[in-house]
């Protein structure tokens, strides 16, 4: 029998001595799915702490009815989609960025001031990246957010900047996707 037993090898950025308590920003980017997913798995473990939780969503249609938003009124949790749909079918992009950047002021309201303990930008990398809100300007907005607060911003095309300012950055990379062997996407799991 052997008595080896390998370490788990530390993170590139791994420290050692006390840790610090914080609030953390989350991105969750790539191609893959599941980024939206974990988003809202946070949102529900915390939930059950009883910490204040919300989702502000981009880019889902204001009129969305998904299970993410049937759960979310059963367990009393606010969860507000303001886009247009997706924005590679809009019709109108000027109209997408209006509501992009009316949502982007909500939601410096209520990381400013709204007690809430996680929010979650769902699909707020588009905004950045197609230039409609200025990554900088986000990043102002979470670096003077309240000490505990984490938030969790989402979507493709993550931008470097916010990458950078970031505490926990994911990528999700895609395998296999069912989209691809032409099943089409399935309630529960898709949406
Ligand atoms: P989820 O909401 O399931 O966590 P996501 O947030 O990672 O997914 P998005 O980039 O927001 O995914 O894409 C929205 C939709 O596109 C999802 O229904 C997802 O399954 C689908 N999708 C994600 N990646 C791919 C892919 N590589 N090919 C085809 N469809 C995809
Ligand atoms: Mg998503």
């Amino acid at each position: 029998m052997s008595t080896q037993q390998s370490a788990p090898e530390p993170g590139p950025q791994s420290v050692k001595g006390p840790r610090i308590n914080k609030g953390l920003v989350i991105v969750n980017t790539g191609n893959g799915k599941g980024k939206t997913t974990a988003a809202m798995g946070v949102l529900f473990r915390a939930w059950g702490r009883d910490m204040k939780v919300t989702m502000l969503q981009f880019i889902k249609h204001t009129t969305a009815n998904f299970g993410e938003q049937r759960a979310a009124q059963k367990i009393g949790v606010t969860v507000r989609a303001m886009g247009d749909g997706f924005t590679w079918r809009s019709q109108d992009l000027e109209q997408s960025a209006d509501l992009a950047r009316a949502l982007w002021e909500d939601a410096k309201e209520i990381i400013a001031t709204g007690g809430y303990d996680v929010v979650i930008l769902d699909e707020f990398t588009y905004p950045m990246h197609y230039g409609w809100i200025p990554v900088e300007d986000v990043v102002e907005v979470l670096r003077n957010r309240p000490d505990m607060l984490h938030v969790i911003i989402t979507g493709r095309h993550a931008p470097e900047g916010l990458v950078e300012f970031a505490d926990l950055v994911t990528e999700m990379n895609v395998v296999k996707h069912p989209y691809h062997s032409g099943i089409k996407a399935q309630p529960g799991i898709e949406f």
